[in-house]
């Protein structure tokens, strides 16, 4: 289960006590509304993926790389991964566009709802970018309709279905497109209870159609609109990844890391 080594420590267990990563949170707008997604909580003791303690500029994101780069040489990965969306953020571009000028050997990812991402696949490439990880909680409108609220697209607000088929089109879009160009993506998929438990089958073959190299089945952390449902249990968590190793390769050390989380995912 997700032991192939893709030089990056979220894709595969075998880099995760070799190679360290910096998450650098210079993406505060969201482009959509995911029911269990609470940004609004960020302190120190917060551990879950959208969280952090600031936004910085791509400058002082550039500064805290630098910082923590010449102190540690494991830390190869630089990703952005929120707290809103990457791709939604033109300070994305920018904090790639200054560490790559620092430093030619960053490696970079992002972690995206999707919704842009056929859009930014150029630019995605042209930043240097070798990972991205979307998060993909359905492949059908039925089943995403009951978790997005809205979805901003070319300036247009979409709620309730058409929300939900903007976004399950726009993602496979993407994930196809970005596999294509040879980028290696993994697909993350929130575990919600009764509302995509029975479902998440079909997303990994779907995915996998799609060239996915790798899927990430967390636990829901229950918040916002979804703040009444309970936290899976692992044996639920690790039940479903079962059924679905057979379709896709599965990794199970994932953290739901913050938004600036630095360091090693394993000792
Ligand atoms: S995509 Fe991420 S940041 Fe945006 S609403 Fe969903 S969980 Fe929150």
């Amino acid at each position: 289960m997700g032991n192939r080594n893709y030089g990056h420590p979220c894709f595969g267990k075998d880099a995760a006590s070799k190679i360290g990563r910096i998450h650098l949170p210079v993406a505060k707008a969201c482009n959509i509304k995911c029911n269990y997604c609470d940004r609004n909580i960020s302190c120190m003791n917060e551990n879950h993926p959208g969280a952090c303690l600031e936004v910085l500029t791509p400058e002082q994101a550039l500064e805290r790389y630098k910082r923590y780069a010449s102190s540690d040489s494991r830390l190869k990965i630089v990703g952005i991964s929120g707290p809103g969306d990457p791709l939604f953020n033109p300070e994305t571009f920018k904090t790639f566009e200054l560490i790559k000028s620092y430093d030619k050997g960053a490696i970079f990812c992002i972690s995206t709802n999707g919704l842009l991402l056929e859009d930014r696949i150029e630019d995605l490439l042209k930043s240097n970018v070798r990972f991205v990880t979307v998060t993909v909680n359905a492949v059908n409108f039925e089943v995403a309709k009951e978790i997005y609220e809205f979805a901003l697209y070319d300036e247009v607000l979409y709620f309730g279905e058409d929300a939900a088929k903007l976004l399950v089109e726009k993602q496979q879009k993407g994930i196809e497109k970005a596999c294509k160009a040879g980028l290696v993506v993994k697909v993350n998929t929130v575990l919600i209870p009764d509302i995509n438990q029975d479902h998440i089958e079909e997303i990994a073959k779907t995915v996998k159609a799609l060239g996915v190299s790798v899927m990430n089945i967390m636990p829901l952390r229950p918040y916002a609109k979804f703040s009444h449902l309970k936290r899976p249990s692992c044996d639920a968590v690790n039940n479903i990844r079962k059924r679905c190793e057979s379709i896709i390769d599965q990794i199970s050390h994932c953290n739901q890391c913050r938004s600036d989380a630095i360091g090693m995912l394993m000792i």
